[in-house]
């Protein structure tokens, strides 16, 4: 693992090297000072040797300007390096993502994706570039100054060898538990998160329930939870900070004690116990620094393993080794005794065979759950099939690219997804690069472009978070404007099943009988109009395809199909239509 931490390095290494350096000219400082003073006081003060006692300290003082420039450095450019190495890591996992099927989105939620890609790797750079600096500075200044201690009285030094493990362990200790309550606060804010996210999402149905106290007593609930790990947080906090500041404060006063001991048996000199008490100065930042690591370490390192996994999913459908483009399509569809499960060993289509010749409409009819969508989501290979082979022009998708395919392949679901932007460039969606012109001409053929007329600010309306400002069947169109600007050969149409009225209805299939026309169309249908004017109908239930045939043949069979139809015939008689 941290071999394949450190490959995130390598495109910034000179970055690095210079960050190192200049950590290593810190520590340098922080060494020099006490034995230069050392020195100073040592040889020049007996002398009155001002000038020269003088440039020294005038030296000393230079050289910590130059310690603050260092200082600048590290904290800004040792940052950027970090910024930089999660940029990308972070693009990397977004390119990864965009490449996994869709059975991976099946089963990830979003919520737990975002914060991998957000808070994960923000834990990660800060490892990356706290980690080294943190402990390359503090073992270089407290080795360091254990030995320069240990040249000029190892007696003294060797208490402090003593006492330094000791405040170590100490910290290393409260550390863990402070980590351990912080963990806590970040589950809890992610549930609070979580739960405001939800009620806010849910707000319309909340309140069309009336169930806004019982919301609101959730959140409380959440909020008292928050409340109650942040405290054992600080608390935790106080201890460590507390402790941490009396053994620093201890040493000191050991030092000072034992020091003294020596002095008052001849052993030692007050300069030299001046020098010592200066050591210990420089002693807490690199304590705080080591075992602040520990911690970086250990969240940083979870967070880079969690990002791993994720860069380990393989995309599992992905372009054959000598797979072509594929051009100039007619738009043949076929499928040879196509088998698909989305589990293993819950087989959801077997056996299917169907072949929809190029400009013909097929239409899906069937229970909900007998596999309409699902078949339909097999022909740009949105999942990979088991068995059998599914053909355009007589070739097998899986010998085309996958991005010719998709070209080739215009999708109208029930569900239309907008993005929060405008409705032009909502309906551009279709094709990125179509000019306002094309997308207005589109939007004309769907049948919107009155509807986006009255809209307050025409085209450019904001159409809100997920399309909130449109009605179902003005989204539909929205999405039925974007395949004309896509102009694929082969389409599918899953048809709304939610009532719409009359008038919608009629514009609607206005726009799907022109997007239909001289294109290969398949058609999960709803709406008796579809079904009738069908070229194939086929009825697939969970056993399979039932029957296949036109409307008229599927009649006089009197089969499956025809009991559906006129079920829905006698509801059309009865609704008056
Ligand atoms: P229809 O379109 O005819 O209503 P679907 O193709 O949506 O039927 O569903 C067929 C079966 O596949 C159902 O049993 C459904 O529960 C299951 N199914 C649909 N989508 C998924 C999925 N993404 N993962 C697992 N099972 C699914």
């Amino acid at each position: 693992m941290i071999r394949q931490f450190a490959r995130y390095y390598r495109p910034h290494i000179k970055l690095f090297v210079a960050d190192m350096l200049c950590a290593f000219m810190i520590a340098a400082v922080d060494l020099l000072f006490p034995i230069t003073s050392r020195y100073a006081m040592q040889n020049l003060l007996p002398q009155n040797a001002y000038a020269a006692f003088f440039g020294v300290m005038g030296a000393l003082a230079a050289a910590y300007l130059l310690r603050a420039g260092f200082q600048y450095f590290v904290n800004t450019w040792g940052h950027m390096l970090g910024v930089q190495m999660e940029a990308d890591m972070r693009s990397e996992l977004f390119r990864h993502l965009q490449t996994l099927p869709f059975r991976f989105f099946d089963k990830n939620r979003t919520g737990h994706l975002m914060s991998r890609v957000v808070n994960d790797l923000f834990e990660v750079v800060e490892l990356a570039h706290h980690g080294p600096e943190d402990l390359f500075i503090s073992a270089l200044t407290l080795l360091g100054a254990v030995v320069i201690m240990l040249t000029i009285r190892w007696q003294l030094a060797l208490l402090i060898l003593i006492l330094i493990p000791l405040i170590l362990l100490f910290t290393v200790w409260r550390r863990k538990r402070m980590m351990k309550a912080s963990r806590r606060v970040k589950e809890r804010t992610a549930g609070i998160n979580a739960d405001i996210e939800s009620s806010i999402s849910g707000i319309r149905v909340a309140r069309a329930f009336h169930n806004e106290a019982h919301e609101i007593r959730k959140f409380e609930e959440g909020n008292t939870r928050y409340r109650t790990a942040k405290r054992d947080y600080y608390r935790e906090m106080g201890i460590f900070l507390s402790g941490l500041d009396f053994l620093s404060s201890i040493m000191n006063v050991a030092v000072i004690a034992f020091g003294g001991f020596l002095i008052m048996r001849g052993d030692l000199d007050y300069i030299d116990l001046f020098t010592f008490s200066l050591y210990v100065g420089t002693f807490l930042q690199p304590i705080r620094r080591l075992s602040s690591f520990v911690e970086q370490y250990t969240v940083g390192m979870a967070g880079f393993v969690r990002f791993r996994e994720l860069m380990a999913v393989e995309p599992d459908i992905a372009d054959a080794p000598d797979a072509a483009p594929l051009t100039h399509v007619r738009g043949d569809v076929e499928f040879r005794d196509v088998a698909f499960s989305y589990d293993e060993g819950i087989r959801i289509l077997t056996g299917i065979n169907l072949h929809i010749r190029a400009g013909e409409t097929l239409a899906l009819v069937g229970p909900s759950g007998g596999g309409k969508s699902t078949l339909c989501h097999l022909i740009p290979r949105f999942y990979e099939i088991e068995a059998g082979e599914i053909r355009i022009d007589g070739r097998d998708i899986r010998s085309i690219t996958l991005a010719s395919l998709r070209e080739q392949v215009g999708i109208v679901q029930q569900e239309v997804l907008l993005f929060a932007d405008t409705i032009l460039e909502n309906i551009r969606y279709g094709r990125i690069d179509a000019t306002d012109a094309e997308v207005i001409e589109a939007a004309k053929k769907a049948e919107i472009h009155q509807d986006i007329l009255a809209m307050p600010d025409g085209y450019q309306t904001y159409v809100g978070e997920r399309g909130m400002m449109l009605s179902g069947g003005q989204k539909q169109r929205v999405s039925i404007a974007r395949i004309f600007l896509k102009n694929p050969p082969i389409l599918i149409l899953d048809e709304a099943t939610s009532a719409l009225d009359t008038m919608t209805e009629a514009h609607i299939q206005a726009a799907f009988d022109k997007l239909s026309q001289g294109r290969t169309t398949l058609v999960i249908a709803h709406r008796l109009s579809t079904i009738r004017g069908a070229d194939v109908i086929a009825y697939i239930d969970s056993s399979g395809i039932r029957e296949t045939g036109t409307h008229d043949q599927l009649l006089k069979r009197n089969g499956p199909y025809a009991r559906l139809y006129r079920v829905q015939y006698e509801n059309m008689d009865i609704l008056g239509e």
